[in-house]
């Protein structure tokens, strides 16, 4: 296992006593271990350049004040940086729009789409007091329409019948017209899942954007795919105007550099995180928190 970063800058520090200032004489070591931390973290290699040169820019000739070593200034340098590039302050679900609000879910298959429009569904319902509908346009995998109807129902909303033989467009229209015959406040369209960019699918997911105008069209991204993830996002960023961003599985091993890598490449904020299997396992995004995990 690796150290943490604040280790091994103190141990780069104590070459550094007397140093008032950082300068690029003892800012290059630094740098190295932060591009290993990042690199460490599962961080894909352009956004830990990117990153290591905006750092190094506000870092170099800043005084050293107080009782700060150089060393404790920079690590204080990189997490702020770190923090402000995954996102600043909180991003809710924008819900500013004439009802029903629809919610787009759109990412690979098993990212978790399903079971986050069910956590969105319970939040909607629980913290922003919305009567929401669900609607699955996945007809390719039949399993996939019952799951969302049980997890729907686990989450208290409410859950429109689609079925294997429908048009995903005719089941997005009828969804939306029962949604707005019914008062709902909003619906969440989970869509088929993609095991790897398909044209077709990204055509079929473009057309149901159109169709449906969402409010938020949500990028749900598996925080365990370490470096695919900038691929993914790099094509849903290209077929679709992207609002924020969902990161699953954030209960697992990953250091989740996923969040540093999707944020830069789908220019979204990152607006949740799924902590778990469960219903309830889904978080507001939290960048200062995140940092320290990316950091290690
Ligand atoms: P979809 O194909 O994108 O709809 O993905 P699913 O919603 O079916 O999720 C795929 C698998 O990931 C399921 O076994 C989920 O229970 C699991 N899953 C989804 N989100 C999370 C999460 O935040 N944490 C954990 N541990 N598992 C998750």
């Amino acid at each position: 296992m690796a150290s943490n970063l604040t280790d091994r800058l103190s141990r780069l520090v104590k070459t550094m006593r007397g140093q008032a200032r950082i300068t690029e004489d003892n800012v290059q070591d630094m740098l190295r271990e932060v591009r290993m931390a990042l690199l460490e973290a599962d961080v894909a290699l352009p956004v830990v350049r990117d990153f290591i040169a905006r750092v190094k820019e506000r870092a170099l000739g800043q005084e050293v004040v107080g009782s700060l070593s150089p060393g404790q200034a920079f690590v204080g340098i990189v997490h702020r940086e770190l923090a402000a590039t995954m996102g600043a302050g909180v991003a809710d679900i924008n819900l500013a729009t004439q009802p029903p609000a629809v919610i787009l879910m759109a990412g690979l298959q098993g990212a978790g789409k399903t079971t986050t429009t069910a956590k969105l569904a319970k939040h909607l319902i629980e913290r922003r007091k919305k009567k929401v509908l669900t609607v699955s346009a996945d007809v390719y995998r039949p399993a996939a329409i019952d799951q969302l109807k049980v997890v729907t129902r686990q989450a208290g909303a409410e859950w429109f019948p689609s079925s294997a033989s429908d048009q995903p467009l005719a089941i997005a229209q009828a969804a939306l017209d029962h949604a707005r015959r019914h008062y709902h406040d909003v619906l969440i369209v989970d869509t088929a899942g993609r095991l790897a960019i398909d044209e077709k699918l990204m055509a079929e997911i473009r057309d149901l954007h159109a169709a449906l105008k969402p409010v938020e069209t949500l990028f749900v991204v598996d925080a365990m795919q370490g470096q695919d993830a900038v691929n993914t996002a790099k094509a849903f960023r290209e077929a679709l105007p992207l609002t924020g961003i969902v990161l699953t599985k954030l209960d697992g091993d990953a250091r989740g550099g996923a969040a540093l890598s999707v944020k830069t490449i789908a220019g979204a904020p990152i607006k949740f995180a799924g902590v778990s299997e469960k219903i309830d396992g889904l978080e507001v995004f939290d960048a200062e928190r995140h940092a320290g995990r990316v950091l290690g």
